[in-house]
């Protein structure tokens, strides 16, 4: 008996330290008119908003998590072709038999079936607002001379989700098409050199645009304490900080 209670009590602390060591996904919930929007802070670029009774994948990418365990899509966004955003195989897997996925052109060549939208076009989508915004750098540049992110290559989005205007950028810099947005209630800006934008970047965008809350994401080695600074005097802009990291595999 004793025996039988020693196992028992090594199984249950066993089994207790392998759950405590996986790391949980965090997720933050808005109201909309169509009800919550929860949002879930996959890792890197990788976001899931659940909505409407919808699973929408932006940017799936296998290795920021173990998607197995993740909910399928009802829709996926993809903002561009660079692999941390475009990951085909997971696309595949990921995706509900006739789910929409939406892309740009150049990403959409490895996508069966996509629905391709361009730089400043709309389309509505299972009864979602879908607006394309440019995703570009401007100053920081590859050796030869190239951006990072060519002009005409990539789509920010904005969604509008039972009223609420959600930003998703993509990799870009504080383009002036950015700076002109108006209305945003939830804006994710990237935020990591070389690719994307530094802190003060990222802040004269947010003070342009004045989104109502502001995620850092796409944001591995940035100083968001710095960002939070920067802000600080902007009282109609939360900055919220997230790990977006905690899930990420090696190479
Ligand atoms: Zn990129
Ligand atoms: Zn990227």
């Amino acid at each position: 008996m004793k025996k039988i209670f020693l196992i028992t009590f090594i199984l249950i602390i066993n089994i207790t330290i392998i759950y405590a060591g996986q790391p949980v996904l965090e997720s933050d919930i808005y109201n909309t008119e169509k009800g919550d929007l929860k949002i879930t802070f996959v890792g890197h670029a990788s976001l899931i908003f659940e909505f409407d009774n919808m699973v929408i994948h932006i940017d799936p990418f296998s290795r920021v998590w173990n998607y197995d365990n993740l909910a399928k899509a009802d829709m996926i966004i993809i903002t561009h072709h660079h692999g941390d955003h475009l990951d085909p195989e997971l696309i595949k897997k990921l995706r509900k038999p006739g789910a929409p996925v939406i892309t740009p052109e150049l990403s959409s060549k490895d996508i069966s079936d996509c629905i391709i939208i361009k730089n400043g076009e709309s389309k509505r989508i299972n009864g979602i607002e879908i607006n394309a915004i440019p995703a570009y750098n401007i100053i920081h540049k590859r050796d030869n001379g190239d951006p990072y992110h060519k002009k005409g290559e990539g789509n920010g989005y904005i969604l509008n989700l039972g009223g609420k205007k959600v930003y998703i950028a993509g990799d870009t810099e504080n383009t002036p098409e950015m700076k002109e947005l108006k209305n945003i209630d939830i804006a994710f800006l990237p935020m990591n050199l070389p690719y994307t934008m530094t802190e003060e970047m990222v802040a004269d965008a947010a003070n342009a645009f004045q989104p109502g809350k502001l995620y850092p994401y796409h944001c591995r080695g940035s100083d968001s304490g710095k960002l939070l600074k920067l802000l600080e005097n902007e009282k109609n802009i939360k900055v919220l900080i997230r790990d977006f990291y905690k899930g990420m595999k090696k190479k």
